[in-house]
């Protein structure tokens, strides 16, 4: 039987691209800077325009289909996950990279049907590489198939994780502690890219071995969670529990016994989910 979301897929890729390509313009000219939820939760035109192209280029292929955009939920939409074939989308994941033009930008979209998702696409567009995962069928940065590292020991592993001011001084200090936990297990290191979805493929491709993070949205995780699980790594909660996309928190490793190890060390604070109607 001939793949049903195959031509779903090659349309996304087209999409990704043009969307990176506005991105890519964008950085040229000033950019102008909102905030969002605090003054450190940024939003630009950028992401704003770029969310609109892809929304508006899948509805008029598939009307039936739904979507949770990032700026779509920001403006009111609901962050509900249905059976229905939906759209998980990240316009620019990295926005703090993007107003200041540090290097990891990124579109990050993932596509879910019956809650599962199908296929995965991340383009890191000012390195223009384009990470693309289809469920069953393996992982690829610009074509190439990439694999995680073959690394099962936390000591010699190097892990990704994002921080960033929390207005709770609790999970502040839970969240900074966490980092201190996991440098003294010891590792070789820790780094903050600052987009997730690019941390996903680059544990995804064997440059990290680790990415954890509590605090992130789905449209962070959808595309990158097709890409991970393709190229054989593995994504679980931060608890060692299953992966739950709409949980807002995960682990992702090269090897289940990574994963576990940091699940060990983390102390785990409440972030919400995004699916809460509120
Ligand atoms: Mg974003």
């Amino acid at each position: 039987m001939a793949d049903p979301w195959q031509e779903c897929m090659d349309h996304c890729l087209a999409v990704t691209m043009e969307a990176g390509k506005m991105i890519r313009e964008a950085l040229k000219k000033d950019i102008s800077i909102m905030q969002k939820s605090s003054p450190v939760d940024l939003v630009t035109e950028t992401d704003q325009k770029v969310e609109a192209l892809i929304i508006s280029s899948i509805k008029e292929k598939y009307p039936t289909h739904s979507f949770i955009g990032e700026e779509s939920v920001a403006a009111g939409a609901p962050s509900i996950l249905t059976d229905n074939p939906t759209w998980i989308i990240d316009p620019i994941d990295g926005t703090t990279n993007f107003v200041h033009r540090f290097p990891f930008v990124s579109v990050s979209i993932g596509f879910a049907v019956k809650k599962e998702i199908e296929f995965g696409i991340v383009y890191s567009c000012i390195e223009e590489k384009m990470y693309t995962a289809r469920k069953g069928k393996g992982a690829f940065c610009n074509g190439a198939p990439i694999r995680v590292s073959e690394q099962k020991d936390i000591t010699k592993s190097l892990v990704l994780t994002e921080m960033g001011l929390r207005t709770d001084p609790e999970h502040f200090k839970a969240s900074m502690s966490n980092i201190q936990k996991i440098l003294s297990i010891p590792v070789h290191g820790i780094r903050c890219p600052g987009s997730a979805a690019v941390n996903m493929c680059l544990v995804a491709c064997g440059s990290a071995d680790a990415y954890y993070h509590i605090g992130i949205h789905c449209w962070d995780m959808a595309g990158g969670a097709a890409i991970i699980s393709e190229a054989g790594g593995v994504i679980m909660d931060v608890t060692g529990g299953p992966f739950d996309l709409m949980s807002r928190r995960l682990i992702t490793a090269s090897s289940t016994a990574i994963a576990e190890r940091i699940a060990q060390q983390l102390q785990v604070f409440p972030c919400g989910r995004d699916d809460t109607v509120g």
